[in-house]
């Protein structure tokens, strides 16, 4: 069954209407009519899934999806337009041109935590670039991968959009099938295996990943703003967010008045119990619930710690690790906890932030320009912010990606374009000239090609 929708998928491409730019363009405006259409149903499968408020899911689901659209529309032309270069004199006369060739069949898969605009914000790049798309949604937001299966069913043709629900079983049948291209979404350890499989048949990939993503503050961050940028960061989706600021670090001076604001913000975001906001999310699952549930005996509870298991609910908790080798300060998050570890001077926080690998985000509050400087230049993150949080992740004109074991590869916008399609080169010559210079036999010829390249 996989093999079969697989195969016409590629025969698919083999006819070349993928590549085919009025069709490109075709799929984009359907893709975001979909979406603009669906937008309400999209926000109600999200609360079913995580609680979400409608105002999140919009914000980070709906709306960069139609961004993501409106931007290939607006540029597909120029991106998919092969380049004039310039030859050398050695192959004059003579013209080159790069033209972008989209890899072919591409396997998308995604995960839970975003599940439309992580679906697909990747696919509108693949189509854009003209190659066909099987898509590999997470089974744990059920009620997101019924129906984002739905809308494609309903509206692509399967040979150039297909989408395959189910299990990590199904992940496997599709990793063992060669593509031409993988963009998997997801955890380090399961990037591993999307990289081993890939690996089979030398098929290249893009693996947008997470981690553990420090956001540090130093005494001249202005306390008010700096509180509701990280609380809002960390608390949307209840933390499930890749790019959340994992854990804070603070210069002692003014830990106690920023954690006074932070808990003032807990309250004022989502009234005196959490759980009874509309606008709080819930755990996506039992098994990370249970995960996140440990990490509270990780140290000493500040502010939170409440949980309700029949809801998977975790209050926004901030917390003092007891030790950094606990699995609190050794695991992604990824949930509503909040570690703060407290420090003389943030500039020595370096080596600190060194314990962990390389991670997907930088956030830094903080009005020094030295210590920006030195934070944004020493330190290697997929992306920053400067006295803000994952707002780097929104335009679709800037390249995200993380970098080491927070992954490899960007995308969005014309990044994505070029991600999904690789330069191939095209040089052509007339014949009306041929100078004998590069044939044999060589004689004294060495001379003069070593002038050339002297
Ligand atoms: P996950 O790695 O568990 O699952 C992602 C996808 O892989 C799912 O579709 C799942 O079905 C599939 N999968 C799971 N196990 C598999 C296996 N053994 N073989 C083949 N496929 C398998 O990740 P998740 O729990 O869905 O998402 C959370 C993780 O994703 C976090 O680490 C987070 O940081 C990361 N993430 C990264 C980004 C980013 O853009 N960099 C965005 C969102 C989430």
């Amino acid at each position: 069954m996989i093999k079969e929708a697989l195969l016409k998928q590629k025969l698919f491409f083999s006819s070349g209407r993928s590549r085919d730019l009025e069709f490109r363009r075709q799929q984009l405006v359907k893709l975001r009519t979909i979406v603009s259409g669906h937008s309400e149903k999209i926000c109600q499968a999200l609360r079913q899934d995580l609680g979400r408020a409608e105002f999140e899911s919009y914000g980070a689901e709906v709306a960069p999806i139609l961004e993501e659209c409106k931007l290939a529309l607006k540029n597909l032309h120029r991106w998919a337009r092969p380049k004039r270069q310039p030859l050398p004199i050695y192959l004059q006369p003579g013209s080159a041109r790069i033209h972008p060739e989209p890899f072919g069949h591409v396997l998308i898969i995604s995960p839970w935590n975003y599940p439309f605009s992580l679906s697909l914000i990747p696919a509108i790049g693949a189509l854009a670039a003209g190659n066909v798309v099987s898509l590999k949604p997470s089974e744990l937001a059920p009620h997101s991968s019924k129906l984002l299966t739905e809308l494609i069913r309903d509206n692509f043709d399967g040979d150039c959009f297909e989408v395959f629900e189910g299990d990590v079983s199904i992940s496997q049948s599709l990793l063992a099938e060669p593509f031409d291209y993988i963009f998997f979404t997801g955890s380090p350890r399961v990037g591993k295996i999307v990289m081993q499989a890939a690996s089979q048949h030398l098929t290249p990939l893009t693996l947008e990943l997470g981690g553990k993503s420090p956001c540090l503050v130093d005494r001249t961050a202005e306390l008010i703003p700096t509180a509701r940028r990280i609380c809002w960061g960390k608390f949307i989706n209840a933390g499930q967010t890749c790019v959340a600021p994992d854990y804070l670090v603070v210069e002692r001076a003014i830990s106690g008045p920023l954690i006074e604001q932070l808990r003032i913000c807990i309250e004022e975001f989502y009234g005196p119990n959490p759980r009874y906001s509309k606008d709080f999310a819930r755990i996506i699952s039992e098994v990370h619930y249970r995960r996140l549930q440990r990490y509270l005996g990780d140290g000493k509870i500040l502010v939170g710690g409440q949980t309700n298991d029949e809801e998977r609910y975790i209050s926004p908790t901030l917390i003092r690790p007891s030790s950094l080798d606990t699995p609190l300060m050794n695991e992604e998050i990824f949930g509503p906890i909040l570690p703060i570890i407290e420090v003389d001077d943030i500039n020595e926080s370096l080596e600190l932030i060194e314990r962990w690998p390389k991670p997907l985000a930088l956030y830094l509050f903080s009005n020094r320009r030295e210590t920006k400087k030195k934070f944004t230049e020493q330190v290697a993150f997929g992306g920053a912010a400067i006295n803000d949080t994952v707002k780097q992740v929104g335009p679709a004109q800037l390249p995200f990606g993380g970098v080491g074991p927070s992954g490899m590869g960007q995308y969005h916008g014309q990044y994505s374009f070029d991600t999904f399609s690789r330069p191939k080169t095209v040089i052509s010559r007339p014949t009306w000239i041929d100078p004998s210079f590069l044939y044999p036999p060589y004689a004294d010829k060495l001379k003069w090609l070593k002038k050339v390249f002297r």
